[in-house]
């Protein structure tokens, strides 16, 4: 018998513990690869399970979103005709739409309805009176020949696929002050007639070729009317009626300075009464502001006017970041009411106005987008510049 002393089988048994962990650990790691080619997980490896969990969650998250709405202006600008219901304005008038509205006919005694194809003949039947009865003071006590109508609302107002962002309610319409002709116009000729700017070659004084005394009446007979909130016209214009002395001034606070219109004048009326959900703008102030505001907006023109040096094109071109795109007013941010008015169907019949073909005819050359911010009370310079 082979005799093996102690002092001999110590070094073997010291190896044979030191790796005893290493084989428990590469048993733990076979047992996982084991589990996994199986289809179970042991409960040591519950962790990565958790992760492809999470990200289920999150793609179920964009799954309601769907097409977004569609546009408030698409709506009304297909509307050919208006909502069968009492007449109304609602909401404001850059927000809104417009109920029973009436139309004003092509031709009057003393108007004449400029560019057909656009079907924005439409206004509150109070505005539409209203128009008639300027076109007839005018031509009986201002020397005025009639007037040339432009843009009022559409069918049911609402937003417009190109142009305004107010006369949207039926209480906005633009004058132009181009005098009406000694004729009716064809359909044609109401499409391609310019109307005729006021201004000056350096776009902020009038030019006195054109500008005339029937013209400052006819103006300050439209702002004479209490219905008549504001009439709006541009601060060359405002600056030419403030030194005339010889006209009276009582209304002269309601003629506001505003961007654009040198060819037209934008008459606004006071919500009617008939009208709960039409919401009314602040009454202008008592002050004539022929001093220091039209002085103001004069000054921030010709600053914009003025001629600048040429701007050195850069060496390396750098993107400008595209600016995003306002978001489209829908039918949800108009009144609730306005879901009634444009889901009300039409009077069966075509348009009577079907038989102009060019649509949404273009603005007389040299003019500027009319009114796109005249959606509230029109703030001078000097305020526009804080917003
Ligand atoms: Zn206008």
């Amino acid at each position: 018998m082979k005799f093996t002393p102690w002092h001999l089988t110590w070094p073997v048994l010291l190896v044979a513990i030191a790796m005893l962990p290493a084989s428990t650990h590469l048993s733990a790691q076979a047992g996982t690869e084991l589990h996994a080619a199986a289809g179970t997980t042991p409960q040591t490896t519950a962790k990565p399970k958790a992760k492809p969990a999470k990200k289920l969650v999150k793609k179920k998250a964009k799954v309601p979103k769907g097409p977004p709405p569609t546009p408030a202006k698409v709506l009304f600008g297909a509307a050919k005709a208006p909502a069968p219901l009492a007449a109304r304005a609602i909401g404001f008038y850059a927000k809104g739409c417009l109920a029973g509205a009436k139309a004003i006919s092509v031709d009057g005694p003393t108007w004449q309805v400029m560019r057909l194809s656009r079907n924005r003949m439409w206004g509150h039947p109070s505005l539409i009176a209203q128009i008639e009865r300027l076109s007839k003071d005018g031509k009986e006590h201002d020397g005025w020949p009639g007037l040339l109508v432009g843009d009022i609302s559409q069918p049911r107002g609402g937003p417009m696929l190109t142009g305004h962002a107010s006369h949207q309610i039926g209480l906005d319409a633009d004058i132009w002050l181009t005098p009406m002709p000694d004729h009716r116009m064809s359909k044609r000729e109401r499409e391609d007639l310019s109307a005729t700017s006021m201004l000056a070659e350096d776009r902020v004084s009038i030019n006195p070729q054109v500008w005339t005394e029937a013209h400052a009446r006819i103006i300050l007979r439209a702002a004479s009317y209490p219905q008549i909130e504001r009439v709006l016209v541009h601060p060359a214009i405002k600056k030419a009626l403030c030194e005339n002395k010889s006209l009276p001034r009582t209304h002269l606070n309601k003629v506001r300075p505003y961007w654009g219109h040198h060819y037209h004048m934008h008459i606004r009326m006071a919500c009617p009464k008939d009208s709960p959900g039409c919401t009314p703008q602040p009454v202008v102030g008592t002050e004539d502001s022929c001093g220091k505001e039209v002085d103001d907006w004069i000054a921030r023109m010709k600053r914009i006017y003025a001629p600048r040096p040429p701007i050195p094109e850069p060496k390396i071109a750098v993107p400008k970041p595209k600016p995003k795109p306002k978001p489209e007013i829908t039918l949800a941010d108009l009144p609730a009411e306005c879901r009634m008015v444009i889901g009300n169907t039409a009077p069966p019949g075509p348009s009577p106005f079907a038989d102009v073909t060019k649509p949404d005819a273009a603005k007389p050359a040299g003019s500027k987008p009319d009114d796109d911010a005249e959606n509230a009370e029109p703030a001078a310079p000097a305020m526009a510049r804080k917003k």
